[in-house]
């Protein structure tokens, strides 16, 4: 075997999952991760008896974890339990005013009908078109290592074409009216980290993540996830270094020859970077870079964060696991994050409270909440500044939800810009990577393969297939089959 010594940089789940499947194929695979802790965006924070997971909270498309380890011969369930939300989750638009997404689809339909008459008609076309871009997406076109724009022709897409000019939201606002319907529908596109405007229709498989999949909670949190991914490949002979920082990786003959972690040299037959693709290009001389700063500079990359990690004393009313604040306007939050970039003058913000769902996550009595705010990446980011936002989210959830809370806080973290690009390298401060916009889909992407530089190769949100923890798990995979096609 040509390629025996494979050094992985990062341990995020794009990481983790080359690493399982490359020591699947034989090759003798060593990560290695700057931070203390496994996992990447994904860490977990703990503090006095409360858990939180510092990224991901969402557990969307089973499918592709349960795919994963069916590769290895093993079952989500043999690595941690699951547990499908009902309600998915709950989405507030002002006092008082609220809906519960249910976990049965029929159920979804009725509350669809009570807001708008017809509406449950044209839901049920519109997910049917979902599942249907769902299947030929997710079951299929995501596993391409998009090489080529030809990979995306195929007969189920080739009569699709509308569905890549029109957005997703030229196609809510076409059929459904009332703002509440049409914010529900635009919501699971956020994932993809682009605007509605900007996302092509064909996306829409998310409205089927969503909606027909439903909202599932690993039994101790997203971290669960993780520690299941690193128990495989610690069975499958990986070997884990973590306050590992690599600083370079070192070229010779234009082939790979070795990176350098904490100043020490490992020579490695090949590099898998799961890093932020900017960063893992730094990491090699200029000449061996294949994107100028001009090219990133002119990407859409998802939005950064401002993130609260709080204890409560005790056990909130009036919210759910999952609990979404759209009580001020979408689009002028959207303008904020990608036309006009500042701190948002009335934001959004989402809430987590999983110690709802799962009793070993929060003190007895006490509530375990994760707040975020979507922002714009690169923003100014001073303690003032998140100080200023805590307050405007809790006074508006005290309003919301009809409670007092101020007064039960035990402690407040934040996690904001700085934190992103100190912790991950983060370009610009990005949360979840690169937008899935049109120009930025499959072949469009940084690529997982270096052009310049052999047997060096990328995974992650940066490059395919794109933002969240399911295309992490796939852009694992698709590196890994590239790799071992080469050797
Ligand atoms: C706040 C937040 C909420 C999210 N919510 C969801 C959600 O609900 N559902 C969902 O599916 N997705 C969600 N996502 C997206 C999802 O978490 C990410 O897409 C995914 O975890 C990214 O994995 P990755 O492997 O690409 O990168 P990362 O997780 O960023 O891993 C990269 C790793 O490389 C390490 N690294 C960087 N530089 C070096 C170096 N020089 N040497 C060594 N190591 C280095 C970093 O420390 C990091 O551990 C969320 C993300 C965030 C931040």
């Amino acid at each position: 075997m040509l390629n025996k010594n494979i050094s992985i940089i990062g341990s995020g789940f794009s990481s983790l999952s080359a690493a399982c499947y490359l020591a699947k194929a034989g090759y003798n695979v060593n990560v290695y991760e700057k931070n203390a802790q496994l996992g990447g965006r994904a860490r977990q924070y703990a503090k006095d008896g409360f858990l939180f997971d510092m990224g991901p909270t969402w557990y969307w498309m089973p499918d592709v974890f349960d795919n994963f380890f069916a590769d290895f011969n093993k079952k989500t369930s043999d690595y941690y339990a699951l547990e499908k939300l009902n309600p998915g989750y709950r989405v507030y638009f002002g006092e008082n005013d609220f809906v519960d997404i249910d976990a049965v689809l029929n159920k979804i339909y009725e509350s669809f009908e009570a807001i708008e008459t017809g509406s449950a008609k044209k839901l049920k076309k519109f997910i049917a078109k979902a599942e249907s871009n769902y299947n030929i997406a997710v079951r299929k076109l995501v596993y391409k290592p998009g090489l080529s724009p030809l990979e995306l022709v195929t007969k189920d897409t080739v009569f699709e074409l509308k569905q890549f000019v029109l957005s997703i939201r030229d196609i809510v606002f076409k059929e459904f009216k009332n703002p509440k319907l049409r914010q529900l529908l635009e919501f699971p596109v956020l994932f993809l980290g682009a605007k509605p405007s900007d996302t092509p229709a064909f996306y829409s498989f998310m409205n089927f993540a969503d909606f027909g999949l439903g909202t599932w909670y690993p039994k101790g949190g997203m971290i669960a996830v993780v520690n299941g991914i690193i128990t495989l490949a610690k069975e499958l002979g990986v070997t884990f270094h973590t306050n590992a920082k690599v600083s370079k990786i070192n070229v010779e003959h234009e082939k790979v020859k070795s990176i350098t972690v904490n100043d020490k040299e490992i020579l490695s037959d090949a590099i898998v970077s799961g890093a932020d693709y900017n960063h893992s290009e730094m990491l090699l001389d200029l000449s061996f870079r294949q994107y100028s700063p001009k090219y990133w500079s002119k990407r859409t990359m998802a939005p950064s964060s401002l993130l609260f990690y709080v204890g409560f004393n005790k056990k909130l009313k009036n919210v759910l696991h999952h609990t979404l604040f759209f009580d001020s306007s979408f689009d002028q939050h959207a303008v904020e994050i990608y036309d006009t970039p500042k701190w948002p003058s009335n934001p959004l913000f989402y809430a987590s409270f999983p110690s709802i769902t799962d009793a070993d996550v929060a003190p007895e009595g006490k509530e375990t909440a994760t707040f975020l705010i979507p922002l714009a990446p690169d923003l100014e980011d001073t303690n003032e500044l998140r100080q200023k936002y805590f307050d405007i989210i809790i006074n508006r959830l005290e309003k919301l939800t009809n409670q007092s809370l101020k007064s039960d806080i035990l402690f407040n973290e934040s996690y904001c810009v700085n934190d992103f690009k100190e912790d991950y390298n983060s370009f610009k401060g990005n949360a979840y990577g690169m937008a899935n916009t049109l120009f930025q889909t499959a072949f469009l992407r940084p690529n997982l393969k270096s052009k310049k530089v052999k047997n060096l190769f990328f995974t992650g949100q940066l490059t395919v297939p794109g933002p969240g923890v399911p295309p992490a798990i796939i852009s694992g995979k698709l590196v890994s089959e590239l790799l071992i096609k080469q050797k």
